[in-house]
Order: structure tokens, then sequence, then C-alpha cells
């Protein structure tokens, strides 16, 4: 045994975490912290960002607090932090009631060194005022880019979070992100009020990567991509699609020509997903054809290949997405399959994201009529008022950024349960006035064939009793399985704060914010555009949108190697000539509320973008959907407006 250390943190990472050194950048960012300072880490995945808030977690006096948006990396951090000793917990919406309560005492207790949550997690009003009463020495917020609108993965959630931390007092924060140009990472300081001294960036670069770019046309795709599996030495392989259906049918396809190969997406089952990540994690020859759902829990030293079949929709996707690839440093070799008409597709995600102007007014109108405290259902406005999702939620955050509204407790509408035993039984074991409000609980629900629907708030107002009463009896029989319960119809409270001047001018604001945003990812498209046909290294390109500066060309690159990579010309289709008396008939056939007859929903209609209001109006399965889908949407906006 040698002797104690004399440095804390040496020894505290020799100890717990059994490293013999610090990488590159990890023991700036944690003498930052524990010298007090709010701080930012930008090194590339698999460059150890966990450490720098896992290690001061041990040394600070209270509670450290990691906000990340992936339940399942959290899960696998805090087993790996168990089994050093150091106490982790999680907070998430899969937790039971019983196990929630438990987690929160313990934090309370200051039992817990660290805490995880998901950033949805602070809309929860109970969990606020908890915050409140805890010493967090450190807020770490993990994948911050998404905080910032120039990031390529802008989450709503984010953008209040800076705002949390401040009114938790939270002593220090440490942002952490693999991708940042140097405007995501100014929002990042700014939002976050990090020193610029403090922002510790590591290298980019990575020599043991090959980037190539082989220009294709649509029809060569799968020939040259087979070819290339081929000829290279087996090795660990992604290719990444952009599209569900791409990936299950190529993986088909390199499957019947005798390749070991599965297909990774978000619309697969959990399990089953679970075990393809199994699969690949143990192979050092398998093939996973995936879209970008995968990666994201995948540290696997080994990858030698990365393909892109589909174009990658940004520069920082594209380094997010070979990072992965010769984590081992041996070499490695990336290649994008280029192929212009892709762009298309990944063009109409972002135009698709974009709300007509008369959704935001509709949208501004309707939220200002209503009381001063209100709940919705995403899901139905979302339908009512032709606005995607997560679209709609970056609106909603918008106005509580502005101090016009403010965000409450999310709840269930309906609770289901299933008695495990007869109703009979289950009231046989309570007495008096406890025993009475049982029965009547339960003759509020709806049977339907095996379970009992309940509104609890409608059944509160009826037996003159709190909801939350209702809510805590039955998770109370779940938890003593008398009863299993399922929860539905999730709805989003708010307070009104003040409302505005003019309706119309914040309609206005808040649609051009949508339009900026458009017009941003759609130069992001561009950049990755320019970096393909690029005349200079590729590499040293990519580098520098990462703001670091190669001395010189990388020599392993496509344009080190061969010179010049030409980008094949877009197939740009026109307008159908005839299409105007097609549409006509839609129109006036249309039994909906007409809302094809806005010039930008038309447009989504005739290139095929889905919308709430689409499907809900059933059109994406009209026979017309999507007839333009290889016309660019702007020229068919243009044409619409005009008809
Ligand atoms: P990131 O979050 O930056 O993608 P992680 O924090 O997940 O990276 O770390 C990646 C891997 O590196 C983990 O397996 C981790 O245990 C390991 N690691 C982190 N710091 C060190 C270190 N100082 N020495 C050796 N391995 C480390
Ligand atoms: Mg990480």
């Amino acid at each position: 045994m040698s002797d104690p250390d004399p440095d804390p943190i040496h020894a505290t990472l020799r100890e717990y975490f059994g490293f013999d050194s610090f990488r590159n950048g990890q023991y700036d960012v944690i003498k930052h912290l524990l010298n007090g300072h709010s701080a930012a880490a930008v090194f590339p995945t698999g460059g150890g960002k966990s450490l720098c808030y896992q290690l001061p977690a041990l040394l600070l006096p209270g509670i450290t607090l990691v906000v990340s948006p992936l339940i399942a990396l959290m899960k696998d951090q805090i087993d790996a932090l168990s089994t050093r000793g150091i106490a982790a917990q999680r907070l998430d919406s899969t937790l039971d009631a019983e196990t929630h309560r438990q987690t929160i005492d313990q934090a309370c207790e200051g039992k817990l060194r660290l805490l995880y949550v998901a950033p949805e997690r602070f809309n929860n009003e109970r969990f606020r005022e908890t915050l409140q009463t805890l010493r967090i020495s450190l807020f770490a917020v993990d994948e911050a880019h998404c905080i910032s609108e120039w990031g390529h993965n802008f989450r709503p959630d984010y953008l209040k979070l800076a705002g949390f931390a401040r009114s938790f007092r939270a002593e220090r924060i440490l942002a952490l992100t693999a991708t940042a140009t140097e405007q995501v990472l100014n929002d990042i300081r700014r939002g976050f009020d990090i020193a610029e001294e403090n922002a510790v960036r590591t290298g980019f670069y990575r020599s043991n990567l090959m980037l190539l770019t082989t220009p294709v046309s649509e029809a060569e795709k799968d020939r040259v991509l087979l070819e290339n599996l081929r000829k290279q030495p087996a090795g660990a392989t992604i290719i990444y699609v952009t599209l569900q259906k791409t990936a299950e049918i190529l993986a088909d396809y390199l499957q019947s020509k005798g390749f070991q190969c599965k297909a990774y997406h978000a619309g697969m089952k959990d399990e089953y997903r679970s075990q393809v990540q199994d699969w690949f994690m143990a192979s050092d020859q398998g093939i996973v054809v995936a879209t970008i759902a995968f990666g994201m829990g995948v540290d696997k030293a080994n990858i030698r290949y990365v393909y892109h079949y589909n174009l990658p929709k940004s520069l920082e996707n594209y380094a997010q997405e070979i990072g992965r690839a010769g984590r081992d440093d041996h070499p490695s070799v990336c290649t994008i399959l280029a192929c212009s008409d892709d762009l298309t597709v990944l063009e109409n995600f972002v135009y698709g994201d974009t709300p007509d102007s008369s959704a935001v007014q509709q949208l501004i109108t309707h939220l200002f009529s209503l009381e001063t405290q209100f709940d919705i259902s995403l899901y139905s406005f979302s339908s009512t008022f032709d606005i995607r999702p997560l679209v709609l939620r970056t609106l909603l955050t918008y106005l509580e950024l502005e101090g016009y509204l403010e965000g409450g407790t999310p709840f269930y509408e309906t609770y289901s349960f299933k008695p495990l035993m007869s109703s009979a039984e289950i009231l046989s074991q309570f007495h008096g006035e406890r025993k009475t409000f049982l029965g009547n609980v339960f003759r509020q629900a709806k049977k339907a064939k095996v379970w009992f629907n309940i509104d609890p708030s409608r059944a509160a107002t009826t037996l003159n009793t709190n909801r939350e009463r209702i809510i805590h009896a039955l998770d109370w029989l779940s938890q003593k399985q008398m009863l299993e319960i399922k929860v539905a119809g999730v709805r989003h409270r708010y307070r009104q704060l003040k409302t505005p001047n003019d309706k119309q001018t914040l309609a206005n604001h808040l649609f051009q914010r949508m339009l900026d945003r458009e017009t941003a990812e759609i130069n992001r498209l561009q950049q990755l555009v320019d970096l393909i046909g690029s005349d200079s290294c590729q590499t040293a390109m990519l580098a520098e949108h990462f703001s670091e500066i190669l001395e010189q060309p990388c020599g392993h690159c496509s344009w080190c190697l061969t010179g010049k990579v030409t980008l094949s010309k877009r197939i740009n289709h026109s307008i159908p000539v005839d299409i105007q008396s097609k549409i006509q008939s839609i129109v006036v056939n249309s039994e909906t509320d007409n809302i094809i007859e806005i010039p930008r929903v038309l447009a989504r209609f005739l290139c095929g973008i889905t919308s709430p209001g689409l499907s809900r109006s059933k059109l994406t399965r009209h026979p017309l959907f999507g007839i333009m889908v290889q016309v660019p949407f702007k020229e068919v906006l243009e044409w619409a407006e005009n008809l």
C-alpha cells in the first residue's frame, strides 16, 4: 500500500474511480469547480466528461444535481457509481411512488452525493420546493448544447434550467457537451454565467479517423456500400440512415448478402433494441444499420467503420456520429455515401417544424382567452392548432421565459386500475371513514373490460374531497398489491402572469423566431454540403468548425487522398402542370376545416410532410399526399402562395 496521497483530488481519483491519472481537461475543470467557479467542459464523446462532476460530488459539502436527458444513461451511471460505493440515485418517470419518496427523503437527509434528473423534472412544483431546501453544491448539465437554439439538438426544457439553477441557489454550475461551436459555447456560457477562462475545450481532431466521401447516386448506393463492406477487413460497423424504414430494408438486404447485420431504431420495442445493442457490444464484426437513436449509450472502443448511408443533418451530428469510431485509437474509416437527393428529406424535416403564422396567432388568441390558471393537453392542442408537439412546447417555453406564463406540475387526466382481488376483499381491510371513502372512490370509476377508469379531478369534485387524496389512495392500494394502476392523458398546468399588450405583435414575434430557426437549420445542412465539396482538407475544415486549427492538412481525408470531391447535382423535379385542378378537387371535397387552403399547409401536403392537422383530417392518406416529394419545399410554398 502506498502512503495516502496529499492531494485529495488525485487520492479520490484513485480510491473511488481506480484511475491513475486524469484525461485531458478533467483536472482543469475539476480545479475550477473546487475553486468555487462555474465551468464548462467541451470534450469529445468518450473523453471522460462524467468524472468532472462525479469526482467533485465527493469533495463538495452539498449534493450534486445532474441533469441529463437520457434515462438509460442515468441508470448505467448510477449502477457504476453504486458499485464504487458512491451514493447516487435518479428521479424519473419510470419510478413508482414509493421509490420516488424514498429518493427524495434520502436527498433531504443528506444521504446522497449525486441525484440525476431529466430536465422535465423541474416542471414539477413539489420537486422545485424540495430543491429550495437542499444545499446544491454543484448543478451539472449534461448535453448542455441543448440550451442553444443555434445548437443541433435544441430542447425547450433546457432553456429554463439556468433560471432554475439560480432560484435553487446552486453554488456552481458545470455545463458539459461533446459538440459546441463557438456560438453555441457562447450561448452556454452566457446562459449559465460561466467565465471564459473556466470553459475548457479539449482537442477535437482524431488522427486515427480516415474521413472519406464517396459521391453516389441513389441507384448506386447499395452496390457501392456492398463493395466497400466486401473489400474491407471485417470489423464492428455502424451504418447511419435517416429513416427507420431504411434501417429495416437495408439491414434485410445486407443479411441476404451474408453479413451479420441488424437494424436499430427508435420505433423498435425497447427489449429488442437492447438485445441488438448487447449483441453489437459483444461482437467484433457485427453491423448495425441505425437511425441516430443509436449510439447515445454506446461506449464501444473497437468500432472500425462508420458509414453514412444518408447525409447527416449537420456538422455537429456528423462529428458526434463519427466520434463513435476508433475509441481505442486504432485506425478507423468513416465514409459518407454522399447523394444530394438526400437533402430533400432532411430539409422537409426542418420545414415540417415551422407552423403557419395563422396557427401561431390562433394559439396565442386562445391561450390568452383562458382563465388565469389553466391546464392543457399538448397532444390535443397540437392537433387543434396544427403545430408539432415539440414546437408547441417551444412556443410555450418562450411564453414562460418572456414572463407571460409560469408552468406548473403536469398531471394525468385519467387513472385506470385493475383490481387484483374483489372490491369486497379490498374494502374488508378498511374501517370507518376510510372504508366509506374508498367505496365511494370505486363507485366513481367506470368499468371497461378489465380496467376501471377514473378521472380523479371530477371524482374529487363529486365526492367533495381533493384530488391528491384519491390518487394517494390508489397509489397505496397499488403498493399493497391490491390493484394495478395505469395513468394516461398528461396535462400541463400554466398560470398566466401577464397579458400581452397586443396579441398580434406577440404572435408575429413568435412566428419570426420559428422562421429564424428554420433558416438556421437549412444553413446547417448547407455547411455539410460545403464540407463535402470543399477544396481543402475536410478534417481541418471540420475541426475549424469546432474552433480547432490544424497546422497542416490531415493526409487521410478524401481531399488529401484524392482531391476535390464533387457532389452529383440534385435531381430537381418541377411542379406538375395538371396539379392545380387536382388540388381544387381536394379543397372542394374536404369535409374538414379546409386547412389545406393555407398555402403552407398545402405545400406540406404536396411535399409529403406530415403535420398533426394533416393527420387529423386524414389528408396524409390522400393519394395526392407527397405527390411533389421531389420538388424543393420552398418552390412549392412559393407556388402555393401565388395560387
Ligand atoms: P463522455 O461523457 O465524455 O462521453 P464518459 O464520462 O462516459 O465520457 O467516459 C468514457 C469512459 O472513459 C468511461 O468508461 C470512463 O470510465 C473512462 N474514463 C473517464 N476518466 C478516465 C480516466 N481519468 N482514466 C481512465 N479512464 C477514464
Ligand atoms: Mg457523457
